[in-house]
C-alpha cells in the first residue's frame, strides 16, 4: 500500500510538470511521418515540404547511396552483431575512417555510433577532474553532457565571444592541468560559424587544445566540401575534428578526426565506443558512398548556401530577425506561443517548419528554424517569404 501511495506520488508529479510545460508553450510532442522523400514528409495524409531536417545536400535519398547500401546489407546481413572490439569491426569501417581522414586532412579517424555518443565518449576520455573545458554557451547538448560526464571544471563563454574568452582564460586556465576549449564550427540554431582563427591563437598563448563540432559544416564549407576547419586551412591546428553523418551526408553515425595517439587511446578508453553495438554493414557503405558524393558533385553544397544565402538576405529586407550564414536561417520570434502560432500557420500551408523554444534556445529567443536544402528551390523560398510578410504575428 505504502509503495502504491508512492508510486502515485510519482506519477502526479511527472502529470504536473507536463501539465506545466504545456502551460508555457513549452511541451515536445512526437509527430508520426508516413512517408520522407525528396525533401517531402507525408504527414497525417497531407504532404508538406520539408524546412526541418539536416538532409542539407539530399543525399539520404541519392540513389547510389540506397544502391551501395543495399549491397552491403545482401553481402553482410543487416546488423554487426557485435561491438568493434568484439567481431563488427568490419572491412568497410577500414575503408570508411581511411578515407574520412583524407578527407579531413588529418592522421587518423574513429567511427562512433553517433554524433551524441562521440561526443560524450571523446571528452569524457580524455578530460578528468584536474582539468578545464571552455566551451561555447551554445553548445549541443552532447558536448555538454560530455564535459560533465568528464568530471571537469567547466567554463561557458557568451556564444562566439571571443573577448570573454580571453577573459575566462586569462584567470581561469594556470589553476588547472589539462585545458581544452570546445565549439561547433556551424552552430545548429544560430546558423552562423565560430571564429577558428583567434580560438587557434587562445591554444597557442594558454597551452590548451581545441575540439570542434562539424556536424552543420561537413558537406557544406570549404573547397572539397569537407567544412568550415577545410575552409579556414586550420587542420593542423586542430587537434580534435568531429563531426556527424547523419546530416549532410544523408547517412548515420559520427567520427573523430585526430592524431594516430588519440584514436588508439580512445579505443581504449572510451565507454560510448567500447560498450556499444556496431553500426550495420549497411550504414556504413551508405556513409561511404556519400562521402563520395560530396566530392563528386560539389553543385550541391553551391546551390543550397546559394539558396540559403538569398533567403537570409530577402527576410532580413522585409526587417525580419533572420540570422546566420550558412545553410541554417533561424528567424527570431521571441515569444514561444507567437513562434508556435506562425510554425502552425507555416504547416497549414503546405511547409513543415519548427518552432525551436527555450530551452533548446535562450530564454525570449524562441525561432522558426529554416533548414535551407538541395530539394528547396527559389520559387518555394519566395513563397514562404511571401506568406511570412502577409502574415507578421
Ligand atoms: C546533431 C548533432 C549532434 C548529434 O549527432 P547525432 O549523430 O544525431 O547523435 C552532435 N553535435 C551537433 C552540433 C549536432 O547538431
Amino acid at each position: 500500500m505504502e509503495i502504491d501511495r508512492r508510486s502515485a506520488k510519482v506519477m502526479d508529479e511527472l502529470k504536473e510538470f507536463l501539465a506545466q510545460r504545456e502551460k508555457e508553450g513549452l511541451l515536445r510532442k512526437l509527430t508520426v511521418v508516413t512517408e520522407r522523400q525528396n525533401g517531402k514528409l507525408n504527414i497525417a495524409g497531407r504532404e508538406y515540404i520539408d524546412f526541418s531536417s539536416n538532409d542539407y545536400l539530399g543525399l539520404s535519398s541519392h540513389p547510389k547511396i540506397i544502391q551501395k547500401t543495399k549491397e552491403a546489407l545482401e553481402k553482410f546481413g543487416a546488423s554487426c552483431s557485435a561491438a568493434r572490439l568484439m567481431s563488427g569491426n568490419l572491412v568497410l569501417y577500414q575503408q570508411l575512417e581511411e578515407e574520412m581522414a583524407r578527407f579531413k586532412n588529418k592522421e587518423a579517424v574513429l567511427v562512433f555510433n553517433s554524433g551524441y555518443q562521440a561526443n560524450v565518449g571523446i571528452i569524457s576520455s580524455l578530460y578528468g577532474s584536474a582539468d578545464c573545458i571552455f566551451s561555447d554557451r551554445l553548445n549541443h547538448a552532447s558536448i555538454i553532457d560530455g564535459i560533465l560526464l568528464s568530471g571537469a571544471k567547466l567554463f561557458r563563454f557568451q556564444h562566439n565571444d571571443t573577448t570573454h574568452l580571453l577573459s575566462l582564460l586569462t584567470k581561469e586556465r594556470k589553476k588547472y592541468k589539462k585545458a581544452l576549449i570546445v565549439t561547433e564550427t556551424v552552430f545548429s540554431m544560430e546558423g552562423d560559424k565560430s571564429p577558428l582563427k583567434e580560438l587557434v591563437e587562445f591554444k597557442n598563448k594558454f597551452d590548451c587544445q581545441i575540439m570542434v563540432d562539424e556536424a552543420h559544416a561537413t558537406g557544406l564549407f570549404g573547397a572539397a566540401g569537407s567544412g568550415v576547419v577545410e575552409e579556414a586551412g586550420l587542420s593542423a591546428k586542430i587537434d580534435f575534428i568531429m563531426g556527424t553523418f547523419g546530416k549532410a551526408l544523408g547517412g548515420f553515425g559520427a567520427y573523430l578526426a585526430s592524431s594516430a595517439e588519440v584514436r588508439d587511446y580512445l579505443i581504449n578508453t572510451a565507454r560510448s565506443f567500447i560498450y556499444s553495438t556496431a553500426l550495420p554493414p549497411a550504414v556504413i557503405a551508405g556513409n561511404l558512398a556519400s562521402l563520395n558524393l560530396v566530392k563528386e558533385e560539389p553543385f550541391r553544397r553551391k546551390k543550397v548556401l546559394a539558396l540559403a544565402k538569398t533567403f537570409r538576405q530577402q527576410l532580413q529586407e522585409l526587417g525580419f530577425a533572420a540570422r546566420g550564414c550558412s545553410q541554417i536561417v533561424p528567424v527570431i520570434i521571441g515569444d514561444n506561443f507567437k513562434a508556435l502560432q506562425l510554425a502552425d500557420k507555416l504547416k497549414a500551408c503546405g511547409y513543415w517548419v519548427t518552432a525551436v523554444r527555450p530551452p533548446t534556445v535562450p530564454p525570449k529567443e524562441a525561432r522558426l528554424r529554416f533548414s535551407i536544402t538541395y530539394e528547396h528551390n527559389q520559387e518555394i523560398l519566395g513563397n514562404v517569404i511571401e506568406y511570412l510578410d502577409k502574415n507578421r504575428v
